[in-house]
């Protein structure tokens, strides 16, 4: 099947104008399914992030006092310019990151559908009359914008993080700076350009900055214009970046990594467990931060659970996705993160993990960055490859004593994302759904359940802040106490 290569150019979107780096810089966009070279991007550095800004301030007052159905009509329109582009969209994605092409369509289509959500929610945002606290005086709260925000996203989802943060920040009346990842510009690349052309914003409210961490990512958190900066990324970047925040006392959004626990009990529905972990552990590659990657089974349901898992895995179809919409799974995100993959495989091997299946570079073609889906068992619990995010398609399994040491082994991280629990137990399902400390449990399925109405966003080292939903925009937005003397 063909897929569409993208056509050139692609430039940056600042001020309403698309323009190139400012000294000039350009990068080579490679598609990791095949090695090959399928675009140049503008390359920018600290020059271009103060472009950016400039223009975002020049905006930032005007939108600032739109009207909650201003910024509605605007993020509905921006919504059907995202869906009206959803085969181009899609077909960028597939070709930037390698995953299938069917996959990227639908985070088109979920990204569209959250900039609705939000174009409802700007409508919805209120603050309060408090009434009379103090005698003579009457008070009110005020939610107000923050001004400016900065967001930087990831490259395993690159429109769909993107939007995330558009959606509350637009609702809010900020206006925004984003940086794509570096590696997987061109979806958001392409849709700023869309909707720049289609005037669904006032020039100036979304800029789109692309380049590296240090040179550009770095520099929107240092700048002082920002009043917020949201990150989705590593948990690494995430301690860098509150480091440098804390310069400005910037406020910080961070949704980093995970490593979600899928906690199997006795009376689990074996069937659809291990559907759900055919997915959940093997979708977009492993690359997901709620990815389903540390099974946790008790005694009695562990060997018909891997009789069962093993072959489900083995039956992914895997491949480079221009094969065709049979493709399930596609390649990691580069050749350096495949190896990455391979390293924490080869280390548990030589500490006694047995690997069930995978472990190679399976059925890709030459050239591109693949990792078999892999199970990985006899692994321990402190133990790097159940500690750490591998962000590839390697799950672990292991078998515990009970429900007391399912939870506690579950629990066990530094991370709090994501966790599942499968039981037929309803009462057991709560408990456990009470017990585990992570910002997103799911009962009887894992990773998708995840909708534009409901919050997600983790605990521990996984960050604070959240992600869609209402809640979201506690964090864009800022509350202020309004006091009025009354009275002759
Ligand atoms: P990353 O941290 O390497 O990069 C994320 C972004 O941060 C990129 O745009 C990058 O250029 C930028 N960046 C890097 N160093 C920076 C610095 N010093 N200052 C400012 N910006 C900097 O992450 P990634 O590898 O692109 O994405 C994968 C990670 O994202 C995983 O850990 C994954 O779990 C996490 N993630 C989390 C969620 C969530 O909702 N919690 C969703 C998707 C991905």
């Amino acid at each position: 099947m063909a897929q569409t290569t993208p056509s050139a150019p692609f430039r940056n979107v600042v001020g309403g104008q698309l323009v190139d780096a400012v000294d000039g810089g350009t990068r080579e966009i490679v598609n990791p399914a095949t090695g090959a070279v399928i675009a140049t991007v503008p390359e920018g550095n600290g020059a271009d992030v103060e472009r950016a800004v400039e223009a975002a301030l020049a905006a930032k007052r005007e939108w600032n006092e739109t009207t909650p159905g201003e910024r509605a009509t605007a993020l509905l329109k921006l919504a059907d310019v995202m869906e009206g582009a959803t085969d181009e969209l899609g077909a960028l994605e597939s070709a930037n990151t390698g995953k299938p092409l069917g996959m990227a369509k639908e985070e088109v289509e979920a990204s569209a559908d959250l900039l609705r959500f939000f174009a409802g929610a700007a409508r919805n945002l209120e603050g309060k009359s408090a009434g009379e606290y103090i005698k003579g005086y009457t008070s009110m709260v005020r939610r107000e914008p923050i001004g400016a925000v900065a967001g930087i996203a990831p490259w395993n989802y690159p429109l769909n993080m993107a939007a995330w943060k558009i959606g509350p920040a637009l609702a809010a009346g900020n206006v925004q700076v984003l940086k794509p990842a570096e590696g997987t510009p061109l979806s958001l690349l392409r849709f700023a350009e869309l909707a720049n052309a289609a005037g669904a914003l006032p020039a100036g409210v979304l800029g789109v900055v692309t380049g590296d961490g240090p040179n550009v990512g770095a520099k929107l958190v240092e700048n002082r214009a920002f009043g917020l900066v949201s990150l989705t990324g590593d948990v690494r970047t995430g301690k860098t970046i509150a480091k440098a925040a804390a310069d400005n006392l910037t406020r910080l959004h961070l949704e980093l990594g995970g490593k979600a626990p899928v906690v199997v009990l006795d009376d689990a529905d074996l069937e659809q467990t291990v559907a759900a972990i055919r997915v959940a552990g093997y979708w977009n590659s492993g690359q997901d931060c709620t990815a389903g990657t540390r099974i946790i089974a008790t005694a009695k349901i562990y060997d018909r659970l891997l009789e069962a898992l093993v072959p489900a895995v083995e039956s992914l179809q895997v491949g480079d996705p221009a094969e065709g919409e049979q493709i399930e799974m596609g390649p990691v995100i580069s050749a350096k993160q495949q190896q990455r993959a391979f390293g924490f495989i080869e280390r548990a091997t030589a500490a006694g993990a047995t690997v069930l299946t995978g472990g190679g570079n399976g059925a890709g073609p030459a050239g591109g960055a693949f990792v078999a889906p892999t199970i990985v068992a006899d692994v321990e619990q402190d133990s790097e490859i159940v500690q750490n995010e591998v962000f590839g398609p390697v799950v672990t399994i292991q078998r515990v004593d009970d429900y007391a040491q399912a939870i506690a082994f579950a629990n066990d991280s530094r991370y709090g994302l994501a966790a599942s629990v499968f039981t037929e137990n309803v009462g057991r399902a709560m408990d456990a759904a009470r017990r585990l400390e992570f910002g997103c449990v799911w009962v009887n399925d894992h990773l998708t359940p995840i909708t534009s109405e409901m919050p997600h966003g983790g605990f521990k080292e996984s960050g604070y802040g959240k992600d869609m939903s209402m809640y979201s925009l506690e964090d864009y937005t800022q509350i202020k106490h309004v006091a009025v003397r009354i009275g002759l």
